[in-house]
């Protein structure tokens, strides 16, 4: 039976065609899309609804918050959405305690420090918010193999030993070859690396683990399917499942670690927010052997001139934090120099135990005198040493390096 609604087409080239028995090259059976979804993250997210979920946050109480804090085991979604209702704010010094408490438990007193090094600022998407998007008109760069080399060589030289490999998406010239490339040039000069390139599939994750790649980043950007076009209005980004079921994928490769995220302004943070902890707490229970991290992008300044429809405060994004690290005491928590240096200073001290430091944005930003552009504009201007020392200040010891592959 052939399946021509337009929901189904957008997943032409994802279902498995090894399951499929029907011979028609463009559609696929309704009983192998079925299965298929059985299986995918895509099954538990279509129970819900945005709106209804929305609505849960203003009728929480202080008695859920509190339930929520000092309950024994482990925190329920439930809990999770009490935590990062409105009623909360009021308790966020008892959830910074009790989430600094859990943090010192589980990751020690101690950040892990990594670097960004954007590969390529080419990339056929038009995302509203960004300023690679396509119809930017921005000088384009996509480093040669000499040119990672010398980045490398930069960013090692100022103490990394975690990189995050990033690019956009123009699949002609930032391909699976190529990231697999990059991965084995880095492997010379750091012992983890991570990723955060377009969606793939398992097949190209696969190939990239084998090559030595330890995690991949991938950000559904809004779980608002029905906004989700509004900002990314052409492209392969367009079609929504098929980035929804990018964790899934990466978990089948056998990745080491998956790191989820939103984009913090876009639409209402605490539905997106929810929506990304069901996807936590869904990949978490599929795939047990992996390890997770979630990311707080907050939108900045950029050749886009994109507005948030959304303001989030410092002091929301504290509570979102610690929310978190109560939901999950395993889960890594990320923060990146889009932040002020004031916000970082204390971050570490509240639950985030991965952070960047003197980051670039623009391929080529450590050692080439590249024209090509930054990505966004970043708050805390600050040298790794420099950040690295207030952390020992602190109390706390800034982490190079804790993790080796053969
Ligand atoms: S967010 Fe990613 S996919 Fe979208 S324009 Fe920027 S680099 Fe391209």
């Amino acid at each position: 039976m052939l399946v021509r609604q337009p929901f189904e087409k957008q997943f032409v080239v994802l279902l498995p065609r090894k399951d499929c028995k029907c011979s028609n090259k463009i559609y696929f059976c309704k009983t192998s899309a079925e299965k298929y979804f059985e299986m995918a993250f895509k099954s538990v997210f279509d129970q819900y609804n945005w709106n209804l979920v929305s609505e849960r946050f203003s009728a929480c109480t202080a008695q859920e918050v509190e339930q929520a804090l000092y309950k024994k085991g482990k925190r329920t979604l439930d809990d999770f959405a009490a935590l990062i209702s409105p009623a909360a704010a009021p308790y966020l010094e008892q959830m910074a305690q009790i989430s600094q408490e859990i943090t010192l438990r589980r990751f020690g007193n101690t950040v892990q420090m990594y670097a960004p090094a954007y590969l390529s600022n080419e990339c056929h998407n038009i995302c509203t918010y960004c300023g690679f998007s396509f119809d930017n008109k921005i000088a384009r760069l996509t480093l040669s193999e000499e040119q990672m080399h010398r980045e490398f060589e930069a960013i090692k030289t100022l103490g990394f030993d975690h990189i995050l490999l990033v690019t956009g998406e123009a699949n002609a010239t930032v391909h699976t070859e190529y990231f697999n490339k990059a991965i084995d040039i880095a492997n010379q000069y750091f012992s983890n690396i991570s990723i955060e390139v377009q969606p793939l599939e398992e097949e190209d994750y696969k190939s990239m683990h084998e090559h030595g790649a330890y995690a991949i980043l991938v950000y559904q950007e809004t779980y608002h399917q029905a906004n989700y076009p509004k900002y990314h209005p052409k492209g392969k980004k367009s079609n929504f499942y098929y980035r929804l079921d990018t964790p899934d994928r990466v978990g089948r490769a056998g990745f080491h670690k998956i790191g989820l995220g939103v984009l913090l302004g876009l639409e209402d943070w605490r539905t997106d927010s929810f929506f990304t902890a069901l996807h936590l707490d869904y990949l978490e229970k599929k795939y047990w052997q992996t390890k997770f991290s979630i990311s707080f992008p907050r939108i900045r300044p950029n050749e886009s001139c994109f507005e948030p429809n959304v303001h989030m405060s410092d002091k929301e994004l504290v509570q979102l934090m610690c929310a978190y690290r109560i939901f999950n005491e395993n889960v890594e928590l990320s923060i990146s120099t889009r932040e002020s240096a004031a916000f970082r200073d204390n971050a570490f001290k509240f639950g985030a135990t991965s952070m960047s430091a003197g980051s670039k944005t623009e391929p080529g930003g450590y050692a080439l005198n590249s024209e090509a552009l930054e990505q966004f504009t970043i708050d805390d201007q600050r040298t790794p040493q420099q950040f690295a020392r207030v952390i020992r200040n602190a109390g706390y010891e800034a982490v190079w390096k804790d993790w080796f592959q053969q």
